[in-house]
């Protein structure tokens, strides 16, 4: 970029990259070869021994993953990234390069099912065991904590409930036990908040959700230090869970307007939130942006450009009223995945966290009746106006 001294803003950021040169090309070309020769041997040696950087076929690495991770380092402010082939392979490359035989893992209940599932897994498998604490209250989360606990795994704002976690607050506590913080940011984003920059180890992302942004991909990313980012890369190097140069290639063409449509999702998020509060069928609204949110303070510290996309409506008249309302929206489609140009409705009961019991969905504060919202960058009067309409064709009771 122009003048390095001077630090430049995230959309410029997001827009022009890191100051990779590819013989002129403006957008990244996408290197389709899946292997790559070299003039000599020291050559092929030094390519090798440069692991991610030095690709010299496709699993290790290749030109198009290279220009897409050192972007998306630059947003995130971290000094290296890896992609991978989905948010699961990012989770699970992180517990499989970090997590051992006989360690303890400490996650909280209300991360996304998928990654409760891959602990259950290592725990069954493994040899690996994990606790769970509950991110609506940190005073407990000291005592989940052993000698062998190797990581501390957390989610801010949780997925579907919104809980809002103090990430400095919780590194310190990790940091107290030796323990790494892991901080999966994907509702957030890594325009959205930054938690290196507060004391995490690694932060993760599912980019099929706002850093693809547009529900046509699948990926998912590691960031840190390039040294705390080795057993990730050693891990997507082993089970092959590298993104080809085309996928690659649609992540970092939609890092360029990340920071554009996320802002303007969370302020449509944001209106909606605040609106629907009013609702008469509407029990409960849950988005950190709203003032009664007990994670509002903390949320305005620790995020930018608004409080991300997703929220969450739980209905009066419990699943019912939420089933009927998720049949009667017109615009909003019902599709479980968030964090695209289009809003999408689900209902966490059926979808992310439908292999909990009712019981266990209760205990992480996940009531029955509730209605998962991923809102786009739509126009937000045409958003209100399917909300309308789907809350008054609904079975919800109506009144206070
Ligand atoms: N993390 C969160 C918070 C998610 O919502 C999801 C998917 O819904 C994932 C991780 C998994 O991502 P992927 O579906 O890309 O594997």
């Amino acid at each position: 970029m122009a003048d390095s001294r001077r630090p430049v803003g995230p959309s410029t950021r997001a827009v022009h990259g890191p100051s990779t040169d590819h013989d002129g090309a403006v957008s990244t070309p996408i290197v389709r070869s899946s292997t790559f020769s070299f003039p000599s041997l020291e050559a092929m040696k030094s390519a090798r021994d440069r692991g991610p950087a030095g690709a010299y076929y496709q699993r290790n690495g290749h030109p198009t993953l290279r220009g897409c991770e050192e972007r998306l380092a630059a947003l995130d402010r971290a000094e290296a990234a890896v992609l991978l082939t989905s948010g699961m392979a990012a989770i699970t490359g992180v517990l499989l390069a970090n997590v051992r035989a006989g360690d303890h893992v400490v996650a909280m209940r209300q991360c996304y099912g998928g990654t409760l599932e891959a602990l259950e897994f290592g725990a069954e498998r493994l040899g690996w065991s994990f606790d769970l604490v509950d991110a609506r209250e940190p005073s407990s989360w000291e005592r989940a904590f052993r000698k062998e606990t190797r990581l501390f795994h957390t989610e801010s704002p949780t997925n579907p409930t919104l809980c809002v976690v103090d990430l400095a607050h919780a590194a310190n506590v990790a940091h107290r036990h030796g323990a790494m913080l892991t901080v999966d940011n994907t509702v957030a984003s890594p325009v959205g908040q930054h938690p290196l920059e507060l004391g995490a180890d690694l932060a993760m992302y599912s980019a099929t959700k706002s850093i693809g942004g547009h529900s046509d991909l699948l990926a998912g990313v590691v960031t840190g230090s390039a040294k705390a980012l080795e057993g990730i890369w050693h891990a997507r190097h082993l089970f092959g869970a590298v993104p080809d140069p085309a996928t690659a290639w649609l992540v970092e063409r939609s890092l360029k307007t990340l920071p554009l449509r996320v802002e303007r999702a969370n302020a449509n998020a944001l209106e909606l939130a605040r609106r629907l509060t009013a609702d008469s069928r509407v029990a409960r609204v849950y988005y950190p942006g709203l003032e009664r949110h007990p994670g509002r303070e903390i949320a305005e510290r620790q995020m930018s450009l608004g409080f991300g996309p997703m929220l969450a409506v739980e209905m009066k008249g419990g699943s019912s009223a939420a089933e009927s309302t998720i049949e009667a929206f017109r615009l909003i489609r019902h599709a479980p995945s968030l964090g695209s140009v289009e809003s999408l409705a689900s209902l966490p009961a059926h979808t992310s966290h439908w292999l909990m019991t009712s019981e266990e969905r209760s205990i992480a504060g996940i009531p029955e009746g509730l209605i998962r919202v991923s809102i786009g960058i739509e126009d937000v009067e045409d958003l209100w106006a399917d909300f309308e309409q789907a809350l008054a064709r609904s079975l919800a009771p109506a009144g206070r």
